[in-house]
């Protein structure tokens, strides 16, 4: 069985329903430059006196950078859901009035993450169901199982992306209401999934035993509450970080306040990646905080590698806190060598083949004045097919840069993530038949250190058994049907580096 079995074929999937416009051919030029992409924020509220809509809508401005394809928000008064989704960023799918339209105490948003092509639409959230019992549920998560094959021939064969299959798992039951059918199904998962779910009357937010994708808890100051992926959306809306969701639980939050339950003892295993290029720095989580745990990976960077160095830049943004790290251990300058251009991102505007080959310039641009004649020490969070690297590589030396010493907060990512993150396949991956000598000769810089496992480790909070390292070191916490097929794919070409 395929590790992944969703349908790839759009043609295969329903097209826009009444009322719905189909898009135009779009363009995501952020996927010219490559590296891993978020999949999905999710936010929740419950709030009576509240405008819920809008604060939801701040909540998913927090979370962008975890999905820039779509964004959708459902909102409940008691007696219906109504939703509202869209492809675009948070700001371009909503504006005033869409948001006056969605009236009520409860809400539910979330944030898509990128990929060009017509099935964008159907993919956003969160997916509106309508249940055996007469009403509906909208539901949004975060993460990717690797069950889908066999939750979809419990529902007869329908064909479905994760989303809608579990919207459909959750709906089918006509004499539970939907806390129960949470408890009931949920086991029936596997892979990761930090999930926010409504009906008409109540919140419901559940997690992974493994709790592998973040999923938080809030309190407003007027005693309503708040569900996000990262608390920097709780920030926002002035809610008060209550604790994690924990691996295993479902919480229903109603009139009655909020109650727990679990579905299966917890077993930790928290993705390591949020820590080192998923979160935004100001996100705290379990006793630690993102931007410390970058400084951290930096000092240590500097020293499992020192080296003769004029100044230290990052490659923004997960680069920024950790060559901040590495400047200080390393008693160097800091400086900002490259620039990003924060508005590349999803285009209407058709890119010409010469424009594509623009590359990482599309994204970054050198400081003549900081790199020109410079030994640099350049700091990013991670290798993933190695050509950005290489041309950010030629790009310095392009602008006149002295050395380019390569630092990277992270070990090599040999193993593709099957729990939501879309990185590459294996074959894809640099640094899965690379060692690190080849891999620096492909990038071409003067020197290349990733920063070992332990180092890595020790700068989060957590302890490595309850980390998931898949990525790095191939461990998957959660088994992935077809994995060892996988493996067996064609290596990666490296025939340019000799
Ligand atoms: S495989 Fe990597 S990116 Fe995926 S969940 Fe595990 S640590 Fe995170």
């Amino acid at each position: 069985m395929a590790a992944d079995e969703r349908p790839r074929d759009p043609a295969a999937r329903p097209g826009p329903g009444p009322g719905e416009h189909a898009l135009p051919a779009d363009v995501d030029l952020a996927a010219y430059a490559e590296g891993p992409r978020e999949e999905c924020g999710v936010f929740g509220i419950y709030a009576h006196g509240e405008d819920v809509a809008t604060l939801t809508y701040f909540g998913l401005y927090a979370l962008q950078h975890r999905g820039q394809e779509a964004a959708g928000i459902a909102v409940a008064d008691g007696q219906r859901i109504v939703v509202h989704k869209d492809v675009g960023l948070v700001n371009q799918v909503f504006n005033e009035s869409a948001l006056a339209s969605l009236d009520g105490h409860l809400a539910i948003g979330h944030t898509r993450y990128s990929t060009a092509g017509a099935s964008a639409w159907i993919n956003a959230q969160p997916r509106y169901q309508e249940t055996a019992t007469g009403g509906g549920l909208a539901l949004g998560h975060n993460g990717n199982l690797v069950n889908t094959g066999e939750l979809a021939r419990q529902l007869d064969g329908v064909v479905g992306n994760d989303t809608e299959l579990m919207a459909a798992l959750l709906a089918r039951d006509v004499d539970v209401s939907l806390e129960e059918a949470i408890v009931r199904t949920a086991p029936q998962l596997v892979g990761a999934y930090s999930v926010v779910v409504m009906d008409e009357q109540r919140l419901h937010a559940f997690r992974d035993p493994q709790g592998v994708r973040p999923l938080q808890i809030g309190r407003l100051p007027a005693g309503g509450w708040v569900v996000a992926s990262e608390t920097a959306a709780l920030d926002i809306v002035g809610a008060v970080y209550v604790r994690d969701v924990a691996p295993g639980e479902v919480i229903t939050i109603d009139d009655g306040g909020l109650r727990s339950r679990r579905f299966a003892p917890p077993d930790p295993s928290f993705c390591l990646f949020e820590w080192v290029y998923l979160a935004r720095p100001d996100h705290r989580q379990d006793g630690g905080s993102v931007l410390f745990a970058r400084r951290s990976m930096g000092r240590q960077l500097a020293r499992e590698k020192p080296v003769d160095a004029d100044i230290v830049i990052p490659v923004p943004e997960a680069g920024r806190d950790a060559a901040a790290g590495y400047a200080a251990e390393a008693g160097l300058p800091f400086a900002d060598g490259l620039v990003k251009n924060r508005y590349v991102g999803r285009t209407f505007i058709q890119p010409t083949q010469s424009l594509r080959q623009l590359g990482i310039k599309l994204k970054l641009s050198p400081v003549r004045e900081i790199v020109e004649g410079r030994r640099l020490v350049v700091v990013d969070d991670s290798i993933v097919r190695g050509n950005t690297s290489r041309q950010l590589v030629a790009m310095l030396r392009e602008v006149g840069a002295a050395e380019v010493h390569l630092r990277i907060t992270s070990p090599p990512v040999a193993h593709p993530c099957y729990y939501g993150i879309d990185m590459a396949t294996r074959a894809e991956l640099i640094g899965a038949d690379l060692d690190v000598e080849a891999i620096r000769a492909f990038v071409g810089a003067d020197s290349l250190h990733y920063l070992s496992l332990e180092g890595l480790i020790a700068s989060t909070p957590h302890q490595r058994e309850k980390l998931c390292t898949a990525c790095f070191t191939g461990q998957y916490p959660i088994p992935v049907p077809g994995e060892r097929e996988q493996l067996a794919q064609v290596a990666f070409d490296f025939t340019d580096v000799r």
